[in-house]
C-alpha cells in the first residue's frame, strides 16, 4: 500500500501512534508531572511552578529568602521588610470570614457566635497591624478570639500564636509533631514561644465553637505536624465548604519517605474534600491562592448569578490534591 491510498483516519492512526510512543511511560516521573500539570489547569499554575518544575528542596533544603524556619529548629535571622512590600488591608471575604493577612501571607478571622477562631498568625511584625488592627478595623474584637489554628510550625504562619495566647487566653492548636518542634525553640525567638495546648495527632480533630465545627486533618509532609482545615464559610446566607491546605512547598529532607508522607496526605486531603463537598480553595500563601486578589475582587459589586471569587466546584478542588500528590509522587521516584 502507498501513501497515495491511506485514508485520513489512517493517517490519523499513525500520527496518533507516533505522539503516544513519545509519551512517558505510565507512573514514571514525567509521566506524574504531565498528569499534574493538567489537573493544575490554570486554577494552580503558580502552585505546580512551584512544587512540580522547581521544587524548594532542590536547593539544598533551605528555607526561601527571609522564610520559614528550618524544621526543629528556631526561626531564621532576618530583617523586617519593608512595610510598603507586605501590608494589605483587612477585608470582610465571606459573611464570617475575614482576611487579616499581608499580600504574601493568610490569616483569617473566622467569626462564630460564641467567638472567633483565627486561622494562621502571619511573622511577628505583622501580627500588631494586620491582626489586631485589622480585626478591630473590621468590627471584631480580638478578645473574643477563642482558638488559633496553626497550619504547621513555620515562622511566617506561627509567630503570632504566643501573643494571642498571652494577650486573649486563646489556645493555641497545632500538630503534635509541631509542637515539638516549638517548645524546642528559644524563648527569645520572634513573636516569643506559645504553651502547649492543644495538640493534634493523626486522628485529627473536629473543633466545635458556637455554631460552626472545624474539621482539623493532619496532613504531614510539609512539616510533621501540619494541619489542614474544612470548614463552613457563608455567602449572602449561602453556605460553602473551604478545604484549606496547612502545607504547600517541599522544602523538607529530600527523601522517598517524606515525599511519601506528603502524597498520602493529598490523597487523604482528596477523600475528605469529597465527603465535604468542598468548594472553595485556600492555602496559607496568597501566591497558591490568590487571596490576596480575591479578597479584593470580593469587595466588589457582583452580577445576578456571579460566584463569590473564590467559590469553584468540587472537582476543581479535587485537581488541587491530585496535582500536589502527583508532585510529590514524582519527586518521590526521582530521589530512589
Ligand atoms: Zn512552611
Amino acid at each position: 500500500m502507498t501513501l497515495r491510498f491511506l485514508s485520513g483516519a489512517a493517517l490519523f492512526t499513525a500520527v496518533t501512534l507516533t505522539v503516544s510512543a513519545q509519551a512517558p511511560a505510565p507512573g514514571s516521573p514525567d509521566a506524574l508531572i504531565t498528569a499534574a500539570k493538567r489537573a493544575a489547569g490554570a486554577d494552580y499554575a503558580g502552585t505546580f511552578l512551584r512544587i512540580c518544575v522547581a521544587p524548594d528542596n532542590l536547593n539544598a533544603g533551605g528555607p526561601r529568602g527571609g522564610g520559614p524556619a528550618p524544621r526543629g529548629g528556631g526561626p531564621a535571622p532576618r530583617a523586617v521588610p519593608d512595610r510598603a512590600t507586605w501590608y494589605a488591608k483587612p477585608y470582610k471575604v465571606f459573611d464570617n470570614l475575614y482576611f487579616i493577612g499581608t499580600r504574601i501571607h493568610s490569616a483569617w478571622a473566622l467569626a462564630t457566635n460564641a467567638g472567633i477562631i483565627v486561622i494562621d498568625t502571619l511573622f511577628d511584625y505583622a501580627i500588631e497591624p494586620e491582626m489586631i488592627e485589622g480585626m478591630k478595623t473590621l468590627g471584631l474584637d480580638p478578645r473574643d478570639i477563642k482558638y488559633v489554628l496553626i497550619s504547621h510550625a513555620h515562622g511566617d504562619h506561627d509567630q503570632g500564636a504566643a501573643l494571642l495566647q498571652n494577650r486573649y487566653g486563646a489556645k493555641v492548636v497545632m500538630g503534635t509533631a509541631d509542637w515539638d518542634a516549638t517548645l524546642q525553640r528559644a524563648a527569645s525567638a520572634p513573636g516569643g514561644v506559645p504553651k502547649r495546648d492543644i495538640a493534634v495527632g493523626r486522628e485529627g480533630l473536629k473543633l466545635t465553637l458556637g455554631d460552626t465545627i472545624v474539621d482539623v486533618i493532619a496532613t504531614p509532609g510539609h512539616t510533621p505536624g501540619t494541619l489542614s482545615f474544612f470548614f463552613p464559610v457563608r455567602d449572602a446566607g449561602r453556605s460553602l465548604t473551604v478545604a484549606y491546605s496547612g502545607g504547600t512547598a517541599f522544602n523538607f529532607p529530600r527523601q522517598a519517605a517524606n515525599f511519601a508522607v506528603y502524597r498520602d496526605s493529598q490523597r487523604k486531603m482528596t477523600e475528605v474534600a469529597v465527603a465535604a463537598g468542598a468548594t472553595v480553595l485556600m492555602s496559607n500563601h496568597t501566591e497558591f491562592d490568590r487571596a490576596y486578589d480575591r479578597a479584593r475582587i470580593a469587595q466588589l459589586p457582583r452580577v445576578v448569578g456571579e460566584k463569590h471569587p473564590y467559590e469553584t466546584d468540587t472537582a476543581t478542588v479535587m485537581r488541587y490534591f491530585e496535582m500536589a500528590g502527583n508532585c510529590a509522587e514524582a519527586q518521590r521516584l526521582l530521589v530512589q
